[in-house]
């Protein structure tokens, strides 16, 4: 019997048997590895522990602990799954696809004649763990290109057929699992037993390849994890960002809507949401008047050859909206640059005007595929937090540390952690391959003199220059794209912006775009589920509502809140003749921070007993006493 020369990644090396599987090496080497492994590395390609090892080669064990083993177990979950759905409706269903994917796996189905429901998930689950209790080998098959076809044409797997079609390889290969056969290129467990905790979690549609041309596939999301455990707690994890949904929770807090009448990603703000919007507006005022920006507004729509001179209308037209007036055609601005490139040069500037901050809450409009829209998260109308800083190329450091700063400060206010990303020159762009790298550079150095930890993002900067991106991690660990910085060579160029130097000569500045919440929009909807709608009291829409016992108190209650609401504190009032529990489980539902109640005790002695939405009762005190309370809890923010 040959010999072979199996090369492990610590540089030992075994001899086998030809023919040896990596399941038998890895026994040789412990049961525990062998018992953790789920597939390997072969040179360098992924194949299943089974697969014989013919010929001398390094041999890399993939362990269910790491991301690449946990995908070949999700994966067979997935063949599991639509073993289960093809036990279940037969020929009523046909089998596409199903990748892992991040958190699962799923699988989309075509059918006719059935439309899976989440009533179904317990008997597809249930069929699924009949399956994985069967302990079904999961075998390779190798076949022609031409007999698979036939193969899955004689099962009426239309959709299968037209994937081996396009694939160029003479052979394809085939897993089985009892009498489930799927085309699929692997690796995968060895066996059904294997999977010991899934759970379906979604249905939803999804077109044939991506292409809303084709037909329209259901999609059944799934979850699969080594132990019981991890599944339940990721589970929890799910529950609680279905609670936190802020399109529920916007619903129930009466924050905001979309109306199909208004237009799709459109946003309406009702007073609540408005108010929460606008005291987030001052707070960005504030914090940009302190920082030395001036507070600027250009108008909604700008010429069309003013996006031509810019450039955006040639590398951003189809994301914008045109109107024409008058024979003559504008853009709705999707970005806010340009008028503030034109008050820029609305006179002459030296380089003792730089830098020259110019910030505008402006409200853009961009064109979104319907299919990405996303309550507040993906919209087509929304509110930047946006700033131009114009300097001199020897500021542009100072001025990147002062945004990181800036970002650090504003993020610790609300209690984000965040991760930072330098993204580099993409595949349409615009600019001189020295204007980049003198851009990339000055970012780079201002992110490493931070001294915070960043990752480099190849080929996704904005088509005008290179960026930071800023992504906030909210209460669940998720991660959210907010703030920006851009550095920009280009339309200082573009706009020929110049200043007078001190040596007398004509000088182009640098411009950066930046935000720091982004789309007040999106930041709104990530706040919400950041603090599952309970909004710090400084920026509550309501922070008190008055609560009276009986009707004799209602006098007094109303005075109260006159009282307060002349005093700036956003207090609202619940006089109705109804049982104080019921109020009071009212407004706990609204997330109001303070209830105050008022009793015969509080009328007669001039007070009011605020009881927070945690359930702690404060002690009783009077009007003023309250609005001061309210000052100091919310002065750390002004
Ligand atoms: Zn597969
Ligand atoms: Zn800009």
């Amino acid at each position: 019997m040959d010999v072979i020369q199996v090369e492990l990644p610590d540089g030992s090396v075994k001899e086998v048997p030809a023919g040896s599987t990596p399941l038998e090496v890895a026994r040789t080497i412990g049961e525990r590895l062998a018992r953790e492994a789920v597939a390997a590395r072969l040179d360098g390609q992924m194949v299943d522990l089974t697969r014989p090892i013919e010929k001398s080669s390094r041999l890399e064990l993939i362990s269910l602990a790491s991301p690449e083993g946990l995908d070949v177990y999700r994966h067979s979950a997935a063949h599991l799954m639509a073993h289960a759905v093809k036990s279940l409706f037969g020929d009523d269903v046909q089998v596409t696809i199903g990748p892992a994917i991040e958190n699962g796996f799923y699988y989309d189905f075509f059918s006719e004649k059935h439309t899976f429901s989440p009533e179904e998930f317990d008997t597809i689950e249930n069929k699924m763990a009949e399956l994985a209790a069967a302990d079904l080998p999961i075998v390779r098959e190798e076949v022609s290109r031409d007999s698979a076809i036939r193969l899955f044409r004689e099962m009426g797997e239309s959709y299968k057929v037209q994937l081996i079609e396009d694939l160029p390889n003479e052979m394809v290969s085939l897993y089985r699992q009892g009498d489930f056969v799927d085309l699929c290129r692997g690796p995968h467990l060895t066996t059904t037993g294997r999977l010991k905790a899934f759970k379906l979690t979604s249905v939803a549609g999804a077109y044939w390849r991506g292409n809303e041309k084709n037909a329209m596939l259901q999609r059944i999301y799934a979850t699969a994890f080594p132990e019981k455990k991890a599944l339940k707690s990721y589970l929890a994890k799910l529950e609680e960002a279905r609670k936190r949904d802020h399109r529920k929770l916007g619903r129930e807090l009466d924050l905001f809507s979309f109306s199909e009448e208004a237009g799709a990603g459109l946003v309406i703000w009702h007073p609540k949401g408005a108010l929460l919007r606008t005291l987030l507006e001052d707070f960005e005022r504030r914090e940009h008047l302190k920082r030395g920006y001036d507070i600027v507004m250009g108008p909604q729509i700008l010429r069309t050859d003013l996006w031509k001179t810019s450039g955006h209308y040639e590398n951003y037209r189809e994301n914008m909206y045109f109107t024409e007036v008058d024979e003559q055609s504008y853009g709705i601005k999707p970005m806010n640059c340009l008028a503030h490139m034109l008050i820029y040069k609305s006179r002459m500037r030296s380089y003792r005007d730089l830098p020259l901050r110019f910030f505008e809450l402006g409200t853009v409009h961009r064109h979104e595929k319907s299919g990405v829209l996303h309550g507040l998260l993906r919209v087509r109308g929304f509110t930047q937090d946006d700033a131009h800083i114009l300097c001199a190329p020897e500021q542009l450091d100072g001025e990147i540390k002062g945004v990181l700063a800036f970002v650090q400060d504003v993020m610790g206010i609300f209690g984000f952690e965040y991760e930072m990303e330098i993204s580099t020159r993409p595949e349409k762009s615009i600019g001189s391959d020295e204007d980049w790298e003198r851009a990339t550079d000055a970012l780079m150095s201002a992110l490493k003199d931070s001294g915070l930890p960043f990752e480099i993002n190849e080929g996704d900067g904005a088509f005008y220059g290179p960026k930071i991106d800023i992504k906030l991690k909210d209460a669940l660990d998720r991660k959210w794209q907010c703030a920006t910085i851009q550095c920009d060579f280009t339309l200082p160029e573009r706009f020929d912006l110049t200043y007078v130097g001190s040596d007398g000569e004509k000088h182009r500045p640098v411009m950066v775009h930046r935000v720091i919440l982004g789309a007040i929009e999106r930041f709104i909807g990530v706040l919400i589920e950041h603090y599952a709608g309970n909004f710090p009291l400084w920026i509550s829409p309501v922070q008190a509502t008055v609560l009276n016992v009986t009707d004799s108190q209602a006098e007094y209650a109303e005075e109260a809140y006159r009282a307060l609401r002349s005093e700036g504190i956003r207090v609202a009032k619940d006089l109705r003749n109804e049982k104080l529990g019921f109020k009071i489980r009212e407004a706990q539902m609204e997330k109001v921070p303070y209830m105050l109640v008022v009793g015969d005790k509080e009328r007669d002695s001039g007070t009011v007993t605020p009881r927070h939405r945690s359930g702690k009762n404060l002690e009783p005190m009077t009007l003023t006493e309250f609005v001061r309370f309210v000052q100091d809890e919310c002065r750390q923010y002004h």
